[in-house]
């Protein structure tokens, strides 16, 4: 299919479709952010889906057959990788349909996800395998938009205590005889969320770190001598901050850390904020990057299948939902154009994050008060990292995917490029 493309002043002609363009696809008058650094005046060279040259506008020559792509100074940055979501553009990871991984993929190419890690919930093992078969096959297709990496699996294996909205009917103990089955099966799964006090659940942190997957921990009630088991059985990762996890308790006289003060104080922990300015309050957000460091926060969606829709009434995983904005200051949530939320139609709960990751970058701006460059970071660098993913993507550099997005100075998509491919313009 050929299209007319124009951004600032110069017309191109650019083929759009299933492979890497033939000709290299050249951005030049742009603001490259690696992120590690700010190139003004840059140029990136894309050639078979990856970036072959980068830098600034008087140090690379542009090969003549190149198609050019004039950025009009805009911001050109890694395209962000979303590790955990569930669904998007009306459709669930576990609706288990190839139709339904394309909506997901286009739904948050638009928020500027080139990559994302489709997350199953607590079901029956036979519905949480369907849906990793459809993972696996995503994987290995080209997807009308962002790129599936892998599988998340988040759950059934939770305590009951810190269940959230997982299912209560089927949280289990893990046993070797049934997860050793889906990891044998499935090479897509990258990541396993589960509650590290549980029977089993050392051994199955173990398993993951011999098959090198990101044990995570989730949904769960551990002390801190739990999570130094955790980490010491190869747990690296904590699911969503805050959310399904224990705090301090008391036992008498005597004070007990729970999971939360645990990652806050352990280096050997990454973790990851659902940023969509409605789950998490900014001060708490400032508090985990405070502690933390920035280098080891990435943002996330947890996005539901409302993701993208906008506002109305919803059916989410069987329960009736409402999309509306919301705006209360005693909770620190801004007004701000679109800023939905999924509730149950009680309000007394959120139902899930309708969030494009491109939202969750702009809060870590506006409503935590960190650089664009920090933020991009969060969503790009640190997630790749998270997933063992960092030598092909998050950063703008010679030999890396060519996963790259045009953001203005408000963090707003205008081009989405996967691997070297326009999936999505403004
Ligand atoms: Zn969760």
């Amino acid at each position: 299919m050929l299209f007319c493309f124009w951004i600032g002043v110069q017309l191109n002609c650019l083929k759009e479709g299933n492979m890497p363009e033939k000709e290299p696809l050249v951005f030049k008058n742009a603001r490259i952010m690696t992120p590690m650094r700010v190139i003004d005046n840059g140029v990136l060279i894309v050639s078979d889906g990856k970036v072959s040259n980068v830098g600034s506008e008087d140090k690379i020559k542009i090969p003549e057959n190149a198609k050019v792509i004039d950025a009009a100074g805009k911001y050109l940055t890694p395209g962000f990788i979303d590790i955990h979501l569930h669904g998007g553009g009306g459709a669930d990871t576990m609706d288990a349909t190839e139709e339904a991984m394309e909506k997901i993929s286009v739904a948050h190419a638009k928020g500027g996800a080139t990559s994302i890690v489709p997350t199953t919930t607590s079901a029956p093992m036979d519905d949480i395998i369907k849906a990793v078969k459809v993972i696996e096959l995503a994987k290995k297709r080209t997807l009308p938009g962002a790129q599936v990496l892998g599988a998340h699996i988040e759950g059934p294996y939770f305590s009951m205590e810190q269940r959230g909205a997982q299912n209560p009917e089927f949280l289990k103990e893990p046993k070797p005889e049934e997860y050793l089955k889906l990891l044998d099966e499935y090479d897509c799964i990258l990541r396993v969320s589960a509650a590290p006090e549980l029977e089993g659940a050392l051994e199955l942190g173990r398993e993951l770190r011999r098959r090198e997957i990101v044990a995570s921990i989730a949904h769960t009630n551990a002390t801190y001598q739990g999570i130094l088991a955790a980490v010491e059985a190869g747990y690296t990762h904590v699911t969503h901050m805050y959310s399904g996890m224990s705090g301090l308790t008391r036992i008498n006289a005597y004070r007990i850390s729970g999971v939360i003060e645990s990652t806050l104080l352990l280096d050997e922990l990454t973790t990851e904020v659902i940023a969509d300015g409605h789950h998490l309050p900014p001060s708490l957000m400032k508090l985990i990057i405070k502690v933390k460091s920035l280098d080891k926060v990435s943002v996330i969606t947890d996005a539901i299948s409302a993701a993208g829709l906008g506002p109305g009434k919803y059916s989410i995983g069987g329960l009736d939902a409402i999309v509306e904005d919301d705006v209360a200051e005693e909770f620190e949530i801004p007004e701000e154009e679109g800023n939905y939320v999924a509730k149950l139609l009680t309000r007394d709960a959120f139902a899930g994050s309708v969030a494009t990751i491109d939202r969750c970058v702009r809060n870590m701006i506006k409503l935590v008060g960190l650089s664009i460059q920090d933020a991009v970071k969060m969503a790009t660098i640190n997630p790749a990292k998270v997933i063992g993913l960092d030598e092909k993507k998050g950063s703008l550099a010679e030999g890396k995917d060519a996963d790259i997005l045009i953001l203005d100075e408000d963090v707003n998509v205008i081009m989405t490029i996967v691997g070297g491919r326009i999936v999505y313009r403004k």
